[in-house]
């Protein structure tokens, strides 16, 4: 299944009253606009499309620029924008979000994609907490049932040809739209919901650009991280490192299979995705480790991190030990690393020494490894 997005940045957003597009005032050290380009840089997305209007077209094309989304001049109204962009989407899906929605989720953006999938539409609504009131002539005409209403936010996603049914008979009928989920309600049928997000604020006056907002992630695209394992010399015929059964007179003494090398690859993998180490991740009090394949273990790592947006770049391995020897060893340990990580092999240097006699490695006692590792945001 193919996801295209469609993102609306022709307003001008005359309410914040920057004499400018307001998705082009700062927010976070960035265009208000940027944060939202990023967050739909999402694996699950294939597609980016951003209305933009002719005055703002060179600015918001650099900036889509280094993400690879595609611009398209919108027109006069948000329903001429959508038409103009949905006509470049090739997606089965199509996403339709606000530009002044920064904050909004991976959860929020894969839960629209998958009831879109499901039911056909999906519009992120959150209900409403206030009272509201119906009003005439200036007093309360009536007070609708709360637990029926729902405020609607973006993104609001359908499957493509719907929408592009919906927005085809709307051209020209001479109506006002303010969103998707009303064009679709009109032509198609009913739109489902899905769940939104408190944090999915929409900017709208200049003074939501000085709130204190949940933290943007600002930092460059990549993260390194580091990790030390030890393990020592116990009763066995051979030690497990990066996956290969290399004899010896001693084994490791450890819950899993004892590969000090993996695990301290792990716990940088973890490390620079921010997350728990592997201490947590597979607690050595449950049973359900005792002897695991750390290569196993390695790959369900890597899916937890990309899970998280991240993917490997590189690693770096160093194994301490006196024996056995290593060496003769290196080359099918990198291939094991590179495959369990979906790298090149080039990618994966690991080195192996001795302590020189000194310490608890020279004395024999055991094996210590450290990883480092550089991950890519995806
Ligand atoms: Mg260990």
């Amino acid at each position: 299944m193919r996801v295209s997005a469609v993102i609306c940045a022709a307003g001008r957003g005359e309410r914040a009253g920057f004499n400018k597009n307001k998705l082009l005032a700062p927010l976070s050290g960035a265009p208000a606009l940027y944060h939202t380009l990023k967050a739909f840089r999402l694996p699950c997305i294939q597609q980016v499309v951003v209305a933009c209007s002719a005055e703002d077209m060179a600015e918001i094309t650099a900036l889509c620029a280094p993400f690879g989304y595609d611009c398209v001049l919108g027109g006069a109204t948000r329903t001429d924008s959508v038409s103009a962009a949905l006509k470049a989407c090739d997606g089965d899906i199509v996403l339709i979000h606000d530009g002044a929605r920064p904050f909004v989720s991976r959860e929020v953006i894969e839960g629209c994609i998958a009831c879109a999938a499901r039911s056909g539409s999906a519009i992120c609504a959150l209900p409403v907490t206030d009272t509201i009131a119906l009003s005439e002539g200036g007093e309360i005409a009536e007070v609708p049932a709360r637990s029926a209403l729902f405020s609607l936010q973006t993104p609001q996603g359908f499957v493509r040809e719907r929408i592009v049914k919906a927005y085809e008979r709307a051209a020209g009928d001479g109506r006002t739209y303010t969103d998707d989920s009303a064009v679709y309600a009109r032509y198609i049928g009913r739109p489902a919901l899905c769940e939104g997000s408190r944090d999915n604020i929409k900017l709208t006056f200049k003074s939501d650009f000085a709130q204190t907002y949940p933290p943007l992630d600002t930092a460059p695209g990549q993260a390194a991280g580091i990790g030390v394992d030890v393990h020592a010399f116990g009763p066995g015929d051979h030690v497990t490192l990066c996956g290969v059964n290399i004899p010896h007179d001693r084994g490791l003494v450890a819950h899993s299979d004892g590969d000090v090398a993996v695990h301290a690859l792990m716990d940088a993998l973890l490390s620079a995705a921010g997350m728990e180490d592997i201490g947590h991740l597979f607690p050595d009090t449950d049973p359900a480790y005792s002897g695991a394949n750390s290569m196993a273990l390695l790959e369900r790592v890597t899916g937890l991190i990309r899970s998280r947006g991240w993917a490997p770049l590189n690693a770096s391995i160093t194994i301490r030990a006196e024996k056995p020897r290593i060496a003769p060893h290196i080359c099918a340990m990198k291939g094991n690393i590179a495959s369990a990580l979906g790298i090149d092999g080039g990618r994966v240097g690991v080195s192996a020494g001795t302590c020189e006699k000194l310490g608890f490695v020279g004395e024999g006692l055991g094996i210590e490894c450290a990883a480092a590792v550089l991950l890519e945001k995806i």
